[in-house]
């Protein structure tokens, strides 16, 4: 592989951020910007073994607010960016066990209904009405809302890195990033295997890694990689096809069709930060049972595959956007599992910010990186 010597912007990450800010760079007129991952394919970090999931509802503003923005990008994709990502609005289904969920969850309503966002609030007996083959004796209350469901993740990838190309920007896979090059304080370039690339700016889009990213470029950067695992199994046919992507809130228990068959996952509360990305084969079994007891049929079901990947936590479960302490170094990253969703809208948002001096979309100011230091952290409830 020969990688230019030098370039305008340098992108570390080819996950559905750093695909997303390529595209919409090039989109935006910078020719000039490469892309580097480390693994031969695009998309194999946490983007390619995520549960796919879109959703508008969340407890913060701010994350409807992405996802108001995120989701029409995705339905305008094929349209936009030329590829066909699989968009199934299947709905989410948020069930609630405890009082607390239950109230959380009315406020929540409330929120999104203020944004436009059109969740229905759910009492227990009408979540199980909706979900006659599950076991929901325990339920409070639910919310659902029709436009949330599932999309392709390596679509969106491969469609944005397409695109980009398209438009002159490029990306390399199998280029591992092994160094930053800092001089009074501003950002000169990254060194690889391949050689050195001199350049400018650098964005920072390495998800669950970005942390050791910034150490290369002496920027601590509070991103956590926290394992997650799920399975899926062979054909179900006994689950319809409208089947939404049922959340066993208190539990982080989900369920959602894949193929023929169901995708069920479950968030160990007790995983330390780490970056193995093997199952945890005793914690499957955990999330099995559990499963079996909210959908007795998975009795019946054969596991087909199985996976883990990483999250990339921040101490406030909300993204970073935008510079950091070192001039030319910038981040967009820790979305905390759930960033899949919001990868169309926080690209664009990069760009505009690199290529406009602030972001134009949505005001993301306040998910800036010095909100740790100084204490401005904005807790989401709604992660699974
Ligand atoms: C099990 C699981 C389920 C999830 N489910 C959902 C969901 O349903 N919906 C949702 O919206 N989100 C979900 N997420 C979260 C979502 O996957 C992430 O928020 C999102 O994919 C982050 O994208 P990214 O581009 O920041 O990171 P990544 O996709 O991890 O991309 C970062 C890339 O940087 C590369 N890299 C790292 N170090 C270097 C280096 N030194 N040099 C070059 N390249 C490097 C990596 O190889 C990787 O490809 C889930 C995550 C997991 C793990």
């Amino acid at each position: 592989m020969t990688l230019p010597k030098t370039a305008d912007i340098i992108i570390i990450g080819g996950g559905v951020m750093g695909a997303s800010t390529l595209y919409h760079l090039a989109a935006g007129g910078q020719k000039n910007v490469i892309l580097l991952e480390q693994e031969d394919v695009f998309g194999s970090g946490a983007t390619g073994r995520c549960a796919g999931g879109v959703r508008y509802q969340f407890s913060t503003e701010i994350n409807v607010r992405l996802s108001l923005e995120s989701l029409p990008m995705i339905e305008r994709f094929k349209e936009e960016i030329g590829q066909d990502v699989n968009y199934r609005q299947c709905g989410y289904l948020l069930v609630a066990t405890n009082e607390r969920d239950a109230e959380t969850f009315k406020r929540n309503v409330e929120l999104q209904n203020r944004l436009g966002v059109k969740t229905e609030l759910l009492s227990g007996d009408e979540v199980r009405r909706r979900l006659p083959l599950m076991k929901f004796e325990d339920a409070l209350a639910g919310t659902f809302h029709q436009k949330d469901g599932l999309v392709d993740p390596n679509s969106v990838v491969m469609g944005y890195i397409s695109a980009a190309g398209r438009l002159g920007a490029k990306a390399f896979s199998g280029a591992s990033v092994t160094g930053i090059r800092v001089e009074e304080g501003n950002v000169r370039g990254v060194e690889t295997a391949s050689g050195s690339v001199e350049a400018p700016i650098i964005v920072n889009a390495a998800g669950p890694w970005a942390g050791r990213i910034g150490e290369m470029a002496g920027v601590p950067i509070p991103i956590q990689p926290v394992r997650r695992q799920m399975f899926t199994t062979n054909a179900m046919p006994m689950i319809p096809s409208d089947f939404p992507f049922v959340i066993d809130f208190a539990q982080s228990l989900y369920f959602h069709r894949e193929g023929e068959g169901l995708l069920v996952g479950m968030s160990n509360q007790n995983e330390k930060a780490g970056f193995d990305q093997n199952v945890d084969e005793e914690f499957e079994m955990v999330n099995f049972e559990a499963g079996m007891t909210r959908l007795p049929l998975l009795e019946y079901a054969q596991r087909a595959s199985h996976w883990a990947g990483l999250y990339e936590i921040t101490p406030d479960a909300h993204p970073i956007y935008g510079k950091t302490p070192v001039e030319g170094f910038f981040i967009v990253g820790g979305f905390s599992g759930h960033g899949f969703m919001h990868g169309p809208v926080s690209g664009k948002l990069m760009a505009e910010y690199l290529l406009d001096g602030k972001f134009q979309t949505l005001d993301v100011s306040v998910l800036d990186f010095e909100r740790f230091a100084e204490g401005r952290l904005i807790k989401e409830y709604n992660v699974v």
